[in-house]
């Protein structure tokens, strides 16, 4: 289910009982507005309960502006509200992240060196990890 304003996402977030965010950690950052698929929130609660530490999501929705000024693809789920960046410390942490996310179902996975691209863009290849390396 897409969710399309901050009162929708704090909705869901209290009817679902997400223990671990806050509408305001999807928003896009630049404009405050937001797109984001339910599920993306229901994974990050998930995945942050196995963490058991502070999952940080350094990126979720972005507006089309937004992700221009940050360099996104022009296509970028984040843009469609399909995708999050959560902040990734140590190799170890991301072991972790990447083998709960394969576990979970989740099939395309980025990763830079500070954090971990997940999204469920349907119209995009499955089963691919990726690197934001250059
Ligand atoms: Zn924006």
């Amino acid at each position: 289910m897409l969710l399309k304003s901050p009162e929708e996402v704090e909705r869901f977030i209290k009817e679902k009982g997400i223990k671990h965010f806050k509408a305001k950690e999807f928003l896009c950052k630049h404009c405050g507005k937001v797109i984001i698929d339910s599920r993306l929130i229901e994974l990050a609660e998930r995945l942050r309960g196995y963490l058991g530490k502070p999952l940080i999501i350094t990126s979720g929705y972005r507006c089309p502006e937004h992700n221009r000024r940050v360099g996104g693809v022009p296509d970028s789920p984040h843009i469609k509200g399909l995708a999050l960046d959560v902040l990734t410390e140590s190799s170890r942490e991301r072991f972790k992240i990447f083998t709960w996310l394969v576990n979970n179902g989740v099939t395309r996975i980025g990763m830079a060196k500070t954090y971990t691209h997940f999204d469920i863009d349907p119209d995009k290849p499955q089963e691919v990890i990726w690197d934001y390396y250059d």
